[in-house]
């Protein structure tokens, strides 16, 4: 039977039941996904040395002949070590293996091979550890593969060369047009070389290929959802004078504001869902929005739900919202996990009967039974923390209603277009008057009592602050980190110590609901001063008195999650202050936080967090509920999705069930699954 593309990969020769199970835990099923999964870097074979030209310290490849194998020595219980020698002629290497009985049975005396590794010992004795071996001949470069435990990059270099060789050439699913316009080789060319290349240039040529099908794929997918949303239709609402909602604010909204709500009015008023994000920065006024949005449903006679990632967040906006609707007619209900079951019993059955018009709360609201009497529009706040996945299941539950999405965190325009590719956008690019620049400074532990010497300054002068630390326990994160305020421990060191006299409070995720609400409640109410707190805060947090906040291990955090930490302050009039503390050493970290000291704005910042971190890590896809790319990465290749969006377009608008692509449709299909499913 011949070898496809869709064939299992255990029907390739040497791989098998057992090995197949070690290749589903990468994901890998069909010969393709072994050749989609490529690898994560190469090692330079191109030009190995002979043993006396290495450079002790480097990574190097040596040439050499395999002499004695010698005898492996048992440490001691698991542990075995065996030396052997490499020669050329003119000097020799001692290789040494670690429990690496198999690896050495595999070696012949006597034979060529390359070796690879960092070059140890002294000038007249050369060593290395648990080097690489390849056969002699071996040249180009070698292709280090992301891991899984009984696989080595050797053993599936192996089996992708079995599949390459077991396939005639591959038929290319993309069309030639798009593959002109957009420089791309063959998808053929692209699979075989990118696992043997000759030179870094072929990889290039090859990966950008691949990049683009999996950028195209992604487009598509969000384009699809795009267009199936557009085509739904729902009772439009009537046009309703906002003047009164105006006129109930204790202040004038600002431009932004008035053009954001002025936008979402008009979704409102369509027969087409409203799906659109309102992205401000931090202290912007996006609730006011929001706020203004549900009026206008109410004022028709429709319900809404404002959704908030953390139970606090949801708390607060109850609390601060409650004045402003009831004022206006309007009834309020709060649903978070910490309502008792009764509480959760009868607010959904006002919800079922009409009898609450905004229902404040948190993902209780979406997976449980609740059932609205006419549900018009749902709003979810700071977006960014529920991900693409949660937003889909409340657009199923809400499906034919108005989505209104809110971010403060700025998303820098790659990850942005395919996060909320499927989305329409209003800008908040105004802060309300009266806001100052945040002063920022980055400080080394050395400074640390004078920094409480100025926090101790401000609460004197009646203002309130924060501190924040990482983590809850030393060992949060499973491995001891040294030196990390733990928040529950650091709140009693200063309890006692700098802040005794003080009113402290201390906030984290690790307490119930009620426990966080009362303490989140005596800082809004300001009966205590300082708060202790992890990142918990992080979010919408939202008391204009806190002026100050001081950020342990600042080097720990990405610089977007400082930027949202940072904006728990400068919320009223007072000039407010933002302290980084860290004692990192490495130049990269000491680099970005002198860069948090620069700038305030938030799309800086996140772009700048986007290109030195990658989009792996705290602001990455998986923070956002994307399913991880294999190939793609959007820091680098924010072109190409560029390009892979223009293409999708096109292709949708000629074809839009891409029926001529099958291929591809069933490519989509998967990507939309892992999108929608993915948390
Ligand atoms: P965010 O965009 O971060 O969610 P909020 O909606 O929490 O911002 O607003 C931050 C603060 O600014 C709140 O205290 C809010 O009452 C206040 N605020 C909002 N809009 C205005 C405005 N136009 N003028 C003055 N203060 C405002
Ligand atoms: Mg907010």
């Amino acid at each position: 039977m011949g070898i496809t593309l869709k064939s299992e990969v255990r029907f390739l020769r040497g791989v098998g039941e057992q090995r197949m199970k070690k290749y589903q835990k990468l994901g890998i099923s069909t010969v393709e996904d072994l050749l989609r999964h490529v690898p994560r870097e190469y090692i330079d074979l191109r030009n190995p040395l002979p043993i006396g030209r290495t450079t002790l310290g480097e990574r190097q490849a040596v040439r050499g002949i395999l002499g004695n194998k010698g005898m492996e020595h048992r440490l001691r219980q698991g542990l075995t070590i065996q030396k052997l020698l490499g020669v050329d002629g003119e000097d020799t290497i001692t290789l040494t293996f670690f429990n690496g009985k198999y690896t050495v049975a595999g070696l012949q005396e006597g034979q060529e091979y390359l070796f690879y590794g960092r070059v140890e010992g002294s000038l007249t004795r050369r060593e290395m550890n648990a080097p690489a071996i390849y056969p002699g001949d071996t040249r180009g470069l070698a292709p280090v593969y992301p891991l899984t435990a009984g696989l080595t990059s050797r053993g599936i270099a192996k089996d992708t060369a079995t599949a390459l060789a077991a396939l005639k050439e591959i038929p290319d699913p993309l069309p030639d047009w798009i593959r002109k316009e957009n420089h791309l080789c063959t998808l053929d060319y692209a699979l075989r070389i990118i696992h043997s290349p000759r030179s870094p240039e072929e990889v290039t040529i090859a990966r950008s290929r691949l990049v683009f099908d999996e950028l195209l794929t992604l487009s598509i997918s969000f384009s699809q959802m795009k267009r199936g949303r557009l085509r739904e239709r729902i009772q439009p609402m009537a046009p309703v004078e906002l003047t009164p909602f105006y006129a109930a604010l204790s202040f004038p909204l600002t431009g932004a504001q008035k053009r954001a709500i002025g936008e979402a009015v008009e979704d409102l008023c369509s027969d087409a869902p409203m799906n659109r994000l309102v992205q401000g920065d931090v202290g912007s006024g996006k609730t006011m929005v929001a706020a203004a949005c549900c009026w206008f449903a109410w004022k028709n006679g429709r319900q809404s739900a404002l959704m908030a990632p953390t139970e606090i967040l949801a708390e607060q906006h109850c609390k601060s919202l409650t004045p402003l609707l009831e004022g206006l007619g309007m009834r309020l209900g709060l649903l978070t996990g910490s309502c008792t079951a009764k509480e959760k019993r009868e607010r959904k059955a006002a919800l079922k009967k009409g009898e609450i018009d905004l229902i404040i709360g948190t993902h209780a609201l979406i997976t449980g039974d609740t059932v609205f009497r006419d549900l018009g529009l749902v709003v979810t706040d700071e977006q960014h923390r529920f991900g693409v996945a949660q937003r889909m299941t409340l657009s199923g539950k809400s499906q034919g209603t108005n989505v209104l999405v809110m971010s403060a965190t700025p998303i820098p325009r790659t990850l942005g277009l395919i996060i909320y590719g499927d989305l329409e956008l209003s800008v908040i690019d105004e802060l309300p008057p009266g806001r100052q620049k945040i002063a920022t400074y980055y400080i080394g532990g050395d400074k640390r009592q004078r920094a409480f010497g100025y926090i101790k300054k401000h609460l004197d002068q009646g203002y309130q602050g924060y501190i924040v630390c990482p983590l809850v326990e030393e060992d949060e994160t499973g491995e001891g980190v040294p030196g990390l305020k733990a928040a529950a421990a650091y709140f009693e060191e200063l309890k006692r110590g700098p802040f005794a006299g003080y009113r402290l409070g201390l906030l984290h995720g690790k307490m119930k609901g009620k426990e966080k609400e009362a303490a989140m409640a005596a800082f809004a109410a300001g009966e205590t001063q300082l708060l202790i707190s992890t990142t918990v805060i992080e979010v919408g947090v939202d008391v204009p008195n806190a002026v100050i906040i001081l950020i342990e291990n600042a080097d720990r955090f990405g610089l977007s999650q400082l930027h949202q930490l940072r904006g728990r302050v400068g919320r009223g009039t007072a000039p407010s202050c933002c302290i980084l503390l860290s004692d990192a050493k490495g130049d990269a970290a000491r680099e970005r936080l002198r860069y948090m000291t620069a700038t305030g704005d938030g799309f800086k910042v996140a772009e700048y967090d986007l290109r030195t971190r990658g989009p792996g890590d705290f602001f990455g896809m998986r923070q956002h509920g994307l399913p991880q790319l294999q190939i793609a990465d959007l820091a680098a290749d924010g072109q190409v999705l560029y390009r892979a969006q223009q293409v999708s377009e096109r292709l949708l608008e000629e074809d839009p069930g891409l029926e001529a692509m099958p291929e591809l449709a069933e490519k989509v299909a998967k990507m939309t699954g892992l999108v929608a499913g993915g948390m």
